[in-house]
């Protein structure tokens, strides 16, 4: 798969995940599935509504059309970047000449206000990032302008996703409180995964190191 084009926005290139205005929610009908054990989409099309038997939130696709939203994240893009380990901005593939040179491992980037550490095991929505990617994120990006911090992965493995739960009884949908998105983190095994409608692939961090982005840029390692 080639990577997709490089579009800028006021001199920095915008995310691959971040959504446009004119990319939208589109909204469905949701249902009991008619097994009873879980929500459905009252006309669902099994093939693009539903992911490891999960059902995924609809987007529209229109990369590139209107205005991008940096901050923000397309459900389907961010999922096609985690399940395949493309880097958040380019979309080139994390698994490339710097994965060998790093021993094997992917490059996290994520907004810790506090600077704290990521935690081995630590829990994620944020697809890895290339090198040369994080070093204009961390410039360019407002939110990461107020904190973050990196780290080389072995094993990001498949945990769950973030979603809004469904109520079994009542089919009411319950958004996280005090949340930006709304989203709750729901594991693999979690009993409220069928009634759990998707939007982010979530993965676990595992064999962290912290990582300074300035080294990693000069010296290509870590210690
Ligand atoms: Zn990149």
């Amino acid at each position: 798969m080639s990577a997709p084009r490089q579009i800028t926005w006021n001199g920095w290139h915008v995310p691959f995940i971040a959504p446009w205005s004119h990319e939208t929610p589109r909204a469905g009908t949701i249902v009991r599935a008619s097994r009873g054990a879980g929500i459905a989409y009252a006309d669902e099309l099994d093939v693009v509504d539903r992911r490891n038997g999960t059902l995924w939130v609809r987007w529209s696709a229109l990369r590139g059309a209107g205005r991008p939203h940096l901050g923000g994240v397309h459900p389907l893009r961010q999922r096609q970047a985690m399940s395949h380990m493309l880097c958040q901005v380019c979309a080139a593939s994390t698994y490339g000449d710097a994965f060998s040179r790093w021993g094997g491992r992917h490059l996290f980037l994520v907004r810790a206000d506090q600077g704290q550490e990521i935690r081995d095991g630590e829990t994620t929505a944020t697809p890895p990032i290339c090198e040369p990617c994080a070093a204009e994120s961390v410039r360019a990006c407002p939110e990461l302008g107020k904190g973050y911090t990196a780290a080389l992965v072995e094993r990001p493995q498949p945990w769950g996703v973030a979603g809004i739960p469904y109520n079994p009884r009542t089919l009411a949908p319950a958004p996280a409180p005090k949340t930006r998105d709304g989203l709750t983190f729901v594991n693999y095994e979690d009993p409220r995964l069928p009634w759990t409608l998707a939007a982010r692939d979530v993965v676990t961090l595992l064999g962290c190191t912290p990582v300074d982005l300035d080294r990693l840029a000069a010296h290509g390692v870590t210690v």
